[in-house]
């Protein structure tokens, strides 16, 4: 295997100097820093000892010394022992996610600091359900969110009363069900307002309003009844604020609810088409039910601005509304990115003909890809400064698309993706972190208002916030330890995902050198130049023209590229995953440009066709030291499996059936 010599003076510069803290970063697809690692497991383990042991030093040991040499203790450390060797031999059919030849699905090695800070926390076993189960873990959470909210661009001040706020969630699925029921929160709250008659409040005229106030009028309107509140005496106190609590939408059911808003209707939630099958999910659970998620048509897999706009001024015309509009930053299947400065700008749009929603940004996968986009000292780079180290990266649609994330309401992202972190850690962050008052279980915003407690103090208590109860604090340990180490801009922990773009180009430059030398034999396409780091490859035998023939060759190359536990994991060379492009998502023209390209004919309405899909966040996939390409090795290994299928493909055609 050889290396590309295809990057840039720039490019080298960077990777070089990127290499050095990198090689420090991870526990090595050899296991190159075990040393390391297991220093530091001893070392905290010693420690945590010591704590133990200085607790209450004067009581003594409460197991007996001599308790290790009972037959009975003996027993159980032989059982234990036996079933830890059968965990950790059957463990090692798992996926080599650390592995350079993996490329598979969003998993790679993990962050040493993360990895050490979570194995760290683990025997003190905090919970982050509050502060008093996890002093010390709560406040690392909700620092965790602040960092995010810096790299994101929102205000990420504590002392500024409309600072951002954000958590984790055992992952995105729960960060967008968050979404969903902060943005159904806050639209519905002014219409209870207006249902239990509050005086001297400037409410909205009708329902209809009152459900589509911008998001920072609903929260200054929130803001005006707590204020009112706090100077109500305590027994008008209680009666006005169970008067409102008793039309608020978590009270009332959605039935019961818009049974008495005629003027008002179950809102829909608006996705692209490439949207996480977690809002699917999502609109189950809140009980909006299925038929409220609607498709937002693509284009080259990317929300389809113009389509968008047009949903949005029928769901005006029609009075239907909408709660949320999703913008998917790295789509999971094919890692693109969509116009979020679009959406944005067909929010103002619609916002003319009185219908507003929430923009949410679903960025579980592409969300530590902003960091490249930040300095230091937390400003934006400018397009050119980032492309200097690229060979395309970023387009100027990607470099849009995170300049406007500043401006939408609330961002998903999974530390336990991009951020190389262990599962479960996925993290929901909103801009203005006052909307959250009405989450809360108990309406503690009334004692707020009356003592304004710091931004820590309030959410300490944060099981009252999240959809989840007790929740691991080392997970949040893990996160806030690996952002200190590697701060969220382009110089820290922008080395890795700069390190995944530059494998991706590298791995594209690579795909269409393969299509030419190809040329003949099969068809090879990249069927959309990537925004970020995941890259897919349609493949089709020269002179077939049936898709389900291309199917079942993309079936069975897929058979050699993904986990089998029945088979020695060696015998795998490389691990890959496919995706499906369907002819009703990709629309008339693409369809006809993609099939066209791969010389299939054009397929019916229903139909789709199998790709691969690479996810390139391996950081070892240019192995500089040994002058290896990872990449080139893959596309190899994909020249001799598609030639020998070939041949087997058509002895199969042959043989009398
Ligand atoms: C992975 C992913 C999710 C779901 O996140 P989990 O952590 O698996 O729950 C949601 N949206 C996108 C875009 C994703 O890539």
């Amino acid at each position: 295997m050889h290396l590309q010599a295809s990057m840039n003076l720039a490019q080298t510069l960077v990777a070089g100097n990127d290499r050095h803290t990198l090689a420090a970063c991870f526990l090595g697809p050899y296991g190159e820093n075990d040393a390391l690692l297991e220093r530091l497991v001893v070392e905290f383990l010693r420690d945590h000892v010591y704590w133990r042991r200085n607790f209450h030093p004067e009581d003594p040991p409460a197991i007996p010394t001599a308790a290790a040499q009972h037959p009975d203790y003996l027993a159980f450390e032989a059982r234990m022992r036996r079933e830890l060797h059968q965990l950790s031999a059957a463990l090692k059919k798992s996926v080599p996610f650390h592995s350079p030849r993996y490329i598979g699905h969003m998993a790679s090695d993990l962050l040493l600091p993360g990895l050490a800070a979570q194995m760290l926390t683990l025997p003190y076993n905090p919970n982050n359900v509050s502060e008093d189960a996890a002093p010390v873990t709560v406040d690392l959470e909700v620092q965790v969110g602040l960092q995010l909210a810096r790299m994101l661009g929102y205000p990420h001040d504590p002392a500024q009363p409309a600072c951002a706020f954000g958590h984790l969630t055992s992952g995105g699925t729960l960060a967008n069900y968050q979404a969903l029921r902060l943005a159904l929160s806050l639209k519905a709250f002014p219409v209870a307002l207006r249902a239990a008659r509050v005086p001297d409040l400037e409410l909205p005229p009708d329902d209809w309003s009152a459900f589509n106030l911008r998001a920072d009028e609903a929260i200054g309107l929130l803001e005006s009844w707590q204020r009112w509140l706090a100077a109500q005496s305590t027994t008008q106190r209680a009666r006005w604020n169970g008067a409102v609590e008793a039309q608020r939408i978590e009270q009332r059911g959605l039935t019961d609810f818009f049974a008495t808003h005629p003027d008002l209707r179950v809102p829909c939630v608006l996705a692209p088409a490439t949207a996480h099958y977690s809002w699917s999910k999502g609109v189950k659970l809140l009980g909006l039910g299925r038929d409220q998620l609607l498709a937002v048509p693509t284009r080259g897999m990317r929300l389809d601005v113009d389509a968008f706009d047009a949903i949005l001024e029928a769901c005006a015309r029609r009075r239907e509304p909408v709660l949320l509009a999703v913008a998917v930053l790295g789509s999971t299947e094919y890692g693109t990115v969509d116009p979020i400065d679009g959406v944005l700008l067909a929010r103002e749009r619609s916002r003319a003909r009185g219908l507003d929603f929430a923009v949410h940004v679903d960025a579980a996968w592409g969300g530590y890809l902003a960091t490249l986009f930040r300095n230091a000292d937390g400003s934006l780079r400018q397009r050119g400064e980032v492309t200097a180290e690229f060979a395309r990266f970023p387009t100027p649609a990607v470099h849009a698309a995170i300049a406007a994330l500043a401006g939408t309401d609330s961002v998903t992202i999974d530390p336990h993706k991009l951020g190389y972190l262990p599962y479960g850690a996925g993290a929901f962050v909103c801009r203005d972190h006052r909307a959250m008052a009405l989450l809360a279980e108990r309406a503690d915003y009334v004692f707020h208002a009356q003592t304004p407690i710091d931004f820590l103090a309030r959410y300490r208590s944060l099981g009252q916030f999240i959809p989840e109860g007790s929740k691991s604090g080392a997970a949040a340990a893990a996160v806030y330890v690996t952002h200190k180490v590697l701060p969220l801009h382009h110089a820290e922990f922008g080395r890795l995902p700069r390190a995944t773009i530059l494998s991706a180009e590298a791995f594209y430059a690579r795909a269409l050198g393969f299509a030419q030398e190809q040329a003949g034999r099969l068809h090879v396409l990249v069927p959309f130049a990537p925004d970020s780091n995941l890259v897919c490859l349609a493949l089709n035998l020269q002179g077939n023209r049936s898709l389900v023939r291309a199917n079942a060759f993309m079936r069975r190359l897929h058979d050699t590229l993904r986990a089998d536990a029945r088979q020695p994991l060696q015998t795998k060379e490389f691990f890959g995953s496919v995706t499906t492009l369907s002819r009703d998502l990709l629309g008339d023209d693409e369809a006809v440009r993609i099939f066209g390209a791969l010389g299939l004919d054009a397929g019916g309405a229903g139909e789709s066709l199998m790709i691969l899909r690479h996810t390139l966040m391996n950081p070892y996939l240019l192995d500089r030291e040994n002058g290896i390409s990872y990449i080139d090795g893959y596309f190899e290994f994909l020249a001799r499996c598609t030639a020998a299928l070939a041949v087997e493909m058509r002895v199969a055609q042959q043989a009398p059936a």
